[in-house]
């Protein structure tokens, strides 16, 4: 294999990063909770619809304890259709926790992260990475797609995260600038070598990519998880979300019911969020978001 770490691939990335990287306002910022917030939302959404949400959200909720002093159901109100709502539960019960054991700063240890709700080995990472510049692995999807590709010669990683991904991302990782580095790959990923229809005339890597050089072998892994909606519960319970966020105040069965035609599967979904602690049933039968 070829030795990436002595290939110029460094120098490349970062290079075409200076030259293209997006002027997105947790770059700007990068203030610990600019860059907690923004990593909360950008989980499982795209970047174009993360963008009005969090600039909305940092205006209201500057800090931990401005969005800790607010109800939970007033997070969930603000998540808007970004989708996954719980991660924005989550994101309050973190800036809960950052209030009550950090003095409302987010603590910069990654340890330290690991331990607020909603916080997994990824979120950790990054936050720790882009917000204080410290040197750690950070292994999104664009950056996996773009590893597999560049250096592993595949089209895709697997389902999740191996042990020799993480090894291999390690000894990528440049002495200095690694969270430079790691926003780097991440933005190649995302606006050059997309999952669907990779950019190699636009590439900065093309001549050192494995899986190019290798004439695209197609996909021999796991199938692919789809991105079905239509139908899903997914689907039904952002419509019963949405009721909710729209109103108010609570809501009635009634106007919950005229979301979704199926009762069994509204009834299921209904169950579900009631569940989650995305709804709560209250007085005379009405539902809300959490209070
Ligand atoms: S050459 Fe193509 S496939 Fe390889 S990293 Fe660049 S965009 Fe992706």
């Amino acid at each position: 294999m070829t030795d990436h770490t002595d290939s110029g691939l460094h120098e490349d990335v970062l290079a075409w990063f200076d030259a293209e990287a997006r002027d997105l306002p947790w770059r700007r910022d990068t203030s610990p909770w600019s860059v907690m917030v923004s990593e909360f939302m950008l989980q499982q959404t795209p970047v174009s619809r993360v963008l009005p949400v969090f600039e909305v959200w940092m205006r209201r909720w500057s800090t931990p304890a401005a969005l800790a002093a607010d109800a939970p159901g007033d997070a969930v109100r603000a998540w808007g259709r970004l989708g996954y709502p719980r991660r924005a539960l989550r994101l309050h019960a973190a800036a809960t926790a950052i209030v009550e054991r950090h003095g409302g700063e987010v603590p910069s240890e990654r340890d330290a992260l690991l331990d607020l709700p909603g916080i997994g080995d990824y979120t950790a990472s990054a936050v720790a990475s882009f917000a204080f510049g410290d040197r750690h692995p950070v292994l999104d999807t664009n950056v996996r797609r773009v590893f597999a590709r560049v250096v592993q010669g595949v089209a895709f990683p697997a389902p999740s995260v191996t042990a020799d991904e993480r090894a291999l991302a390690e000894s990528l990782m440049p002495e200095h600038d690694a969270h430079r580095w790691a926003a780097a790959t991440m933005e190649l990923g995302a606006l050059v070598c997309s999952a669907r229809a990779p950019r190699c005339g636009d590439c900065p890597v093309a001549k050192q990519c494995r899986w190019r050089a290798g004439g695209y072998p197609v996909h021999d892994g796991p199938p692919r998880r789809g991105q079905a909606w239509a139908g899903t519960d997914r689907q039904v319970r952002g419509r019963l979300m949405a009721v909710l966020r729209e109103a108010d105040g609570p809501v009635t069965r009634d106007a919950l019911d005229a979301a979704w035609d199926d009762p069994e599967q509204r009834d299921r979904c209904l169950h579900t969020l009631v569940v989650d602690g995305l709804v709560e049933p209250v007085a005379d039968g009405m539902f809300a978001l959490p209070a």
